[in-house]
């Protein structure tokens, strides 16, 4: 039997996503249900990082667990090269505290939660039903997809390979740090752990470490996007590498993380009928794999404008859809989106060394240009004044890489005048 249809929004997950929205909502007086195989208190399994005007921006400086002062990259090829200090800060959320501040909001409005998994969805003129694999029928307005990268219910076309990113980490004590105490690295390049062989034919891995305080850090091989992505035997090969070259062993694994998530997905078909947030929306900055900031920048736009399509006189299902993707993906972020993927493209393209070349010229653009590249914060023509100056910057080896259109470049390149 199909509930009374008193509950506007079945929302699909329990991750960052889908406690987001659901909190944002539940936030505005929408009536909001929860729908997932795990309770939505369950720990998340992954560890995120974020940068620190990001949080103080948002005025969540509070929900860190870590905060670095000293940032910094690598992009020599030696041992002996020197650090680029990156001059602002970065931050590990405290999961606990990030899921308690979204979480907090759903039970303030008594939002009820049902552990299961969404098997099917149907639609009809007034709303949705999400079928479970237990057989129950959910009934709502509108039904938000937050079940991840890969759900099966937000259609987008198929634009061929998509690239992973991929990576390999330990948690845990080493012989020696792998970083200076109280340092943050977030792309270390060097590579005189590879035969020359390596460093000409595999393809580029960078050490993403950081130290936790009391003898434990985080270090983590790291592929920026490949398609298909780097298996996690060679990421720990070369991690295990990489630590014995500076004559660092692991002590104690505390944890292991095993991260893949596709960086390039194209965007969803924003006509369709279920709505997406979080990973099934490509909500992944295509070319930092970052996501948690743009949820908390971006759930209230596609919160308001639900409540809104709620509001007298309702809007039917179709139309309710049509206002959320609308409000989540606006033609400008359709269109840096296809700026960033067609950068994306270039750098899967580019050799260990031109990558080196061009994160050099990248970090040296002035901190409000590379910070809002990377963070997606940046207006549209201040994106493409960013992308502009680094190419007049560049070396001619990166200008080379950048100026050669294969595959399908050129479509990508064309999707920013026409998403
Ligand atoms: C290891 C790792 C590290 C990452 N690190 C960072 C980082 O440092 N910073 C950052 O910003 N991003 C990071 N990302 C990228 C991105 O933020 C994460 O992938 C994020 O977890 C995606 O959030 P999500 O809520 O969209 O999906 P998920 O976290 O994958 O959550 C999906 C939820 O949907 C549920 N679900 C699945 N299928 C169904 C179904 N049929 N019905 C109902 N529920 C369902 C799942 O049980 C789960 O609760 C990382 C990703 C990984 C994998």
């Amino acid at each position: 039997m199909e509930p009374s249809g008193s509950i506007d929004i079945v929302v699909l997950g329990a991750g960052p996503a889908a406690l987001c929205i659901a909190a944002a909502l539940c936030e505005r007086g929408v009536a909001v249900q929860g729908l997932a195989p795990e309770d939505p208190a369950t720990p998340w399994p992954n560890t995120y990082g974020i940068w620190g005007p990001e949080v103080d921006e948002l005025r969540l400086q509070h929900l860190l667990g870590h905060r670095w002062h000293d940032t910094c990259s690598y992009f020599g090829d030696r041992l002996a090269t020197p650090a680029v200090a990156h001059g602002i800060d970065y931050g590990l959320l405290d999961k606990t505290a990030l899921q308690q501040h979204w979480w907090q909001p759903c039970q303030s409005a008594g939002m009820p939660w049902i552990r299961g998994r969404a098997v099917a969805i149907e639609h009809d003129a007034a709303g949705s039903v999400v079928i479970t694999e237990a057989g129950e029928r959910l009934r709502a307005r509108l039904v938000i997809d937050a079940s991840g990268h890969h759900s099966p219910f937000v259609q987008r076309p198929d634009e061929g390979p998509v690239a992973g990113q991929a990576a390999y980490g330990i948690v845990g004590r080493f012989s020696a740090p792998p970083v200076d105490p109280g340092q943050f690295v977030l792309m270390d390049y060097r590579c005189d752990h590879l035969s020359e062989a390596q460093r000409r034919c595999a393809p580029p891995t960078f050490l993403y470490a950081m130290d936790f305080g009391e003898g434990v850090f985080f270090a983590e091989e790291t592929s920026l996007a490949l398609a298909p992505a780097v298996p996690y035997d060679v990421l720990k090969d070369r991690l295990l590498r990489r630590l014995a070259l500076r004559g660092i062993s692991v002590e104690e694994v505390q944890h292991e993380e095993f991260c893949l998530f596709p960086m390039n997905h194209p965007l969803p078909d924003l006509q369709q009928r279920v709505v997406g947030f979080g990973g099934s929306a490509s909500m992944v900055h295509p070319a930092s794999g970052y996501m948690v900031g743009s949820l908390l920048r971006r759930a209230p736009a596609l919160a308001d404008a639900i409540a809104t399509g709620l509001k007298d006189p309702p809007a039917g299902g179709q139309q309710l859809a049509a206002l959320a993707w609308q409000a989540l993906w606006p033609l400008e972020l359709q269109r840096r989106h296809a700026l960033y993927r067609f950068g994306l493209e270039k750098l899967m393209r580019f050799s260990e060394s031109q990558l080196r070349a061009h994160f050099t010229t990248f970090f040296s653009l002035p901190r409000e240009q590379w910070f809002g590249f990377l963070t997606n914060t940046l207006s549209l023509p201040a994106l493409i004044a960013a992308m502009v100056r680094l190419f007049v910057l560049a070396p001619w080896s990166v200008k080379a890489g950048l100026m050669g259109m294969q595959g399908r470049e050129l479509q990508l390149a064309l999707r920013m005048l026409r998403p």
